[in-house]
């Protein structure tokens, strides 16, 4: 069994954006000659977040939208006080900032319409995404 490292970008465009990595995830992969295993993929900031689920315009667009909802990033929070971005820590407390994904034969087993997404809340930023590969 070995344990495998590594740190992938992502560049967000705007203030609220929905980043498809599951290409650079399984590049990376393919890098290191994974085989079977699991891959833990942990985005170490606190106004971002991991979602994994369908890549549909319309769907990425609802997504931003509930969670714009349910952080309401117009009301008047404490964090606001000192930085202007409490929504977005609310939307990674909701929705967490890591998944444990298995791997088979070197790729990422997801299902025919799940996508490895980083969600960002307080863009546009570079993110940083840590790897770690667990497995033969
Ligand atoms: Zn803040």
């Amino acid at each position: 069994m070995r344990v495998v490292q590594g740190m992938l970008e992502a560049r967000s465009r705007s203030r609220f954006d929905i980043v498809d990595v599951t290409g650079e995830v399984e590049k990376w992969l393919a890098q290191i000659k994974a085989g079977n295993g699991v891959l833990v993929v942990y985005t170490p900031h606190t106004t971002a977040a991991l979602a994994i689920n369908e890549r549909e315009e319309g769907l990425l667009d609802d997504i931003v939208e509930l969670l714009k909802e349910l952080t309401k990033p117009e009301r008047r929070w404490k964090h606001n006080l000192v930085d202007d971005n409490a929504h977005a820590h609310l939307g990674n407390v909701i929705v967490g900032g890591d998944k444990v994904i298995p791997v088979s034969d070197g790729r990422l087993a997801l299902g025919t319409w799940q996508r490895l997404l980083l969600l960002e809340l307080d863009g546009p930023r570079v993110r940083r995404i840590n790897l770690v590969y667990v497995g033969e």
